[in-house]
């Protein structure tokens, strides 16, 4: 029986669902999918320069894990760019830094509102804001 998989830490999650190739007409391919740990590990890797050591410590997993994830997300951008696919970015095995919250209304994500019971996002003051594991669930529409 294969080890369960350890929850890796984020920061914050994506604040988009994926991306698209643009100026290229063939027939829409299926979409990549990436998941919210890959994303994570180019994010502080080839964006924030850390070593994966220090992402490893960071996220809460081993080094050869952070080798793994990081090679799997570098491997999905090379098809997306090689194959002209869209990625998509869902599903993984995270936990946030705090709880995260989606605004249905102006798509911003935020975190540690000031009222847990009345939620209401601290952008637009709109009052159709989800945590953000349930607003992910709706990714695919
Ligand atoms: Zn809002």
């Amino acid at each position: 029986m294969p080890r369960p998989k350890i929850n890796r830490k984020m920061v914050t999650p994506p604040k988009f669902k994926g991306f698209k190739p643009y100026g290229y007409y063939a027939e829409e391919q299926a979409p990549v999918s990436m998941l919210f740990e890959e994303y994570e590990t180019i994010r502080l890797c080839d964006y924030e320069l850390l070593s994966q050591s220090e992402v490893a410590q960071f996220m809460g997993v081993s080094r050869p894990t952070v080798t793994r994830i990081y090679e799997s997300a570098r491997r999905k951008v090379a098809i997306a760019f090689s194959e002209a696919r869209s990625i998509v970015i869902e599903g993984g095995n995270v936990f946030f830094d705090s709880n995260w919250f989606h605004c249905k209304n102006c798509k911003s994500h935020f975190n540690n509102p000031e009222n847990h019971k009345k939620l209401i996002c601290p952008v637009c003051d709109s009052k159709s804001v989800l945590p953000v594991n349930h607003a992910q669930n709706n990714l695919t529409t």
